[in-house]
């Protein structure tokens, strides 16, 4: 289950305050030596696991606690609004272009979801604004992305624009972007190339179908199960792309909550969806403080 050694190690810190009527500044330093050692453990970022125990640590040893009955619940209350924070505070809602049509271009590594995302968005869109996407399969590289694109587009129905793997990716965003705009398409979703890891030749590409397409969205997939890595790949793509929203995937599998926690302080980019499954209906939209529930368990 994701985040489970986290959850319990927050809820073992904490609930030693229970057992206290007032607590004392010493206690407090205590449990934050406890927190910050379960957000590393966890995978999540240095400095903003430092930055984290330090806000809640000012907040903590002020009256809010120190005078409380309930010292316990009250710190609860500051690590949640904290975790809530530290992931954005609210949902980031997918941006939309003012006429026809908003053009997305999902980008991320080989292995992370990205061709899955798509087909998952495109169904979203259509069941949930009675959208008319259009796949385009740029992604020429990973043996059998294209079939597999075609294969998502049949079962969701939605149609996918693709020029098997001999055509310059370019040239094929060029043409499915003017097949969309002909048809009217109120969505056009890029499903572009990943590699196994960040190289030159991969981001020129990238940023020639940006260039091409002006996308509204460029989507970053990462997988969550890579934790401090999906972060850096995170801030490698947007150092050179200026990507808008992050989807974070496989949070279905244990991962320890490394990247749910680290991408937004690190890359300033929200999570704007979460992969949480296989199947096509498995994305939602990342909201911060269900999420930091679901942490705090
Ligand atoms: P791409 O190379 O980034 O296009 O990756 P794919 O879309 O082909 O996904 C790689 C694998 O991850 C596939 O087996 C997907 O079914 C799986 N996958 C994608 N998203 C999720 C998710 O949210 N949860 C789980 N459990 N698997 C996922």
């Amino acid at each position: 289950m994701a985040f489970e050694g986290l959850t319990e190690r927050l809820q073992n810190a904490i609930s030693k305050l229970r057992r206290k009527g007032k607590v004392s500044e010493a206690d407090v330093k205590e449990v934050m030596r406890e927190i910050r050692l379960a957000l590393l453990e966890a995978d999540v970022n240095f400095k903003v696991v430092k930055d984290f125990v330090k806000t809640v640590r000012t907040r903590a040893v002020g009256a809010e606690v120190l005078e409380s009955l309930t010292p316990a619940q009250q710190i609860v209350k500051i690590v949640n609004e904290e975790l809530v924070k530290v992931m954005g505070q609210e949902a980031s809602p997918l941006n939309k272009s003012p006429k026809i049509p908003t053009i997305i271009m999902m980008v991320g590594l080989q292995g992370a979801g990205k061709t899955t995302t798509a087909g998952k968005l495109a169904l979203k869109l259509k069941e949930e604004q009675h959208a008319r996407p259009l796949l385009i399969a740029a992604d020429v590289y990973r043996p059998a992305a294209v079939d597999q694109l075609k294969i998502l587009g049949q079962n969701i129905d939605v149609p996918v624009f693709e020029m098997g793997t001999d055509v310059n990716p370019v040239e094929i965003v060029r043409q499915g972007l003017a097949l969309g705009k002909e048809k009217k398409n109120d969505y056009i979703i890029i499903d572009t190339a990943g590699r196994l890891q960040i190289d030159e030749r991969l981001m020129n590409e990238l940023a020639q179908i940006k260039e091409l397409s002006q996308p509204n969205e460029i989507l970053l997939t990462v997988d969550a199960m890579t934790g401090q890595n999906a972060v850096e790949v995170a801030d490698g793509f947007n150092s050179q792309l200026d990507v808008t929203g992050v989807v974070l995937t496989k949070l279905d599998g244990d991962t320890r909550g490394g990247a749910a926690l680290s991408i937004r302080a690190v890359t300033g980019k929200p999570i704007k969806f979460i992969g949480q499954g296989e199947k096509m209906t498995d994305l939602d939209v990342f909201y911060p403080d269900r999420m930091a529930s679901r942490i705090l368990g």
